[in-house]
């Protein structure tokens, strides 16, 4: 059987295009297939736009080295490429004595994971840095910065056009078959395209794709995050977090490449919809809930004092697509192969905008053993 493509990818967000264009520079063929009428419309346009330095994730875990690489690969490649980044440096803030012990494990984790350029600091020291911040004591991590996601994925999709890949847009996925020693993939326009290699980077909606290959899906979950608006910017210059809770990371607050400062995420989880996000012709089942104004107001009170409350309006959600549910402990990134020259991409949620290089290359290395056992 001929098959049209090396490798199909559905799903255009940060991880499909950074694979994407990983295999396409190979030099394979290579296409996207994306449900929406442009890339990137979903998660990975709704986020902190933080490269996060890798301090958060259990040492040898997928998210940790995934995101330590990742944290890498994106300073270089947004400053050959001309992406708009800043290394700012983060701090996260410790306010209660409790809250001091989790951040001397936030450091321990963040050396175990090879993060570079990480320091405890003292509350004087933090006030140098971040005046209008009140801690205990906190952690400084260089390596932490802030980027365009949009700037970003028109990068990647632009090396992807370069190498001679091909996109395919309005191109929802219905259907996947087994076609001899690859697949056959049916979209809801009626076209069909075959490819020796899938995989799967539909993000919130992984499941659905993993579920037309495998009867054993692996549950997601829906974890939505709001956000506000801040309408001054305190003179905040990098992103501040408080110590991460054990569920998410606290409401922070992120600086943007554009001079704004935002607050969030929370975490709510939600059900699953088949609109999401707010988009052409159509409406979603969700907004930024607005009675939310004032926890977050209570929270980023925590360590800003002079915050007022109606310094916070709201601003826009995302939502994270997850293994774990309510209550569960931390999961790691779930990237398997449940059936032969099938790759899934599941559980992709923080950092999965830091990691998205690393992701490719990782996935590349699996498209790459598929290949070789196939000939
Ligand atoms: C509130 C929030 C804050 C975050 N903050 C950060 C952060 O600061 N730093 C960080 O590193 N990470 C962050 N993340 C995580 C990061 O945004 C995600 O890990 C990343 O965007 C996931 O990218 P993706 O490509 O897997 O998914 P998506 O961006 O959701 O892309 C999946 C694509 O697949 C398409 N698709 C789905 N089904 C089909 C189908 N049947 N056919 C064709 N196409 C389909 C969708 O339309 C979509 O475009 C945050 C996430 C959230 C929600």
């Amino acid at each position: 059987m001929e098959y049209d493509l090396d490798l199909l990818v559905i799903g255009a967000g940060v991880a499909g295009l950074a694979t994407g264009r990983e295999v396409a520079l190979s030099g394979r063929c290579v296409g996207i297939l994306e449900k929406n009428r442009r890339y990137g419309l979903e998660t990975s346009s709704r986020n902190s736009e933080v490269m996060h330095s890798g301090i958060h994730y259990p040492p040898g875990s997928l998210k940790a080295l995934l995101c330590v690489e990742g944290n890498r690969l994106l300073y270089d490649y947004c400053a050959d490429s001309g992406v708009l980044h800043r290394k700012t440096g983060k701090i996260t803030l410790a306010v209660t004595p409790e809250e001091e012990k989790r951040l001397w494990l936030l450091y321990k984790t963040g050396l175990a994971n090879g993060v570079k350029d990480i320091k405890l600091l003292g509350a004087e020291r933090v006030k140098k840095m971040v005046p209008c911040v009140e801690c205990r004591s906190g952690l400084f991590t260089g390596s932490t910065g802030i980027l365009s996601a949009h700037g970003l994925m028109d990068s990647l999709y632009g090396d992807f056009l370069e190498s001679g890949g091909i996109a395919g847009f309005g191109e929802e996925v219905t259907g996947i078959e087994k076609a001899g020693r690859g697949y056959r993939v049916a979209t809801a326009a009626g076209r069909h395209y075959t490819s020796r290699v899938v995989i799967n980077c539909a993000g919130l909606f992984s499941d659905r794709i993993s579920g037309m290959i495998s009867m054993a899906t692996v549950r997601t979950y829906w974890a939505k995050g709001d956000y506000f608006g801040l309408g001054r910017t305190f003179g905040i210059n990098m992103p501040v977090y408080p110590v991460p809770g054990r569920d998410y990371l606290g409401i922070h607050l992120t600086p943007d490449v554009g001079g704004g400062l935002k607050a969030g995420p929370d975490i709510e989880y939600v059900e699953k919809s088949d609109h999401p996000y707010p988009g052409e012709n159509r409406g979603t089942s969700y907004s930024v809930d607005e009675r939310k104004r004032e926890r977050f107001f209570r929270e980023v009170r925590r360590y800003l004092p002079s915050i007022r409350e109606e310094d916070l309006s709201p601003a826009m959600f995302g939502i994270r697509s997850r293994l774990q549910g309510p209550g569960d402990g931390p999961r790691d990134f779930l990237i398997s192969a449940p059936a032969p020259g099938f790759i899934n991409l599941e559980g992709i949620d923080s950092p999965g905008l830091t990691s998205c290089l690393a992701i490719g290359k990782y996935a590349r290395n699996i498209f790459d053993v598929i290949i070789r056992e196939k000939r």
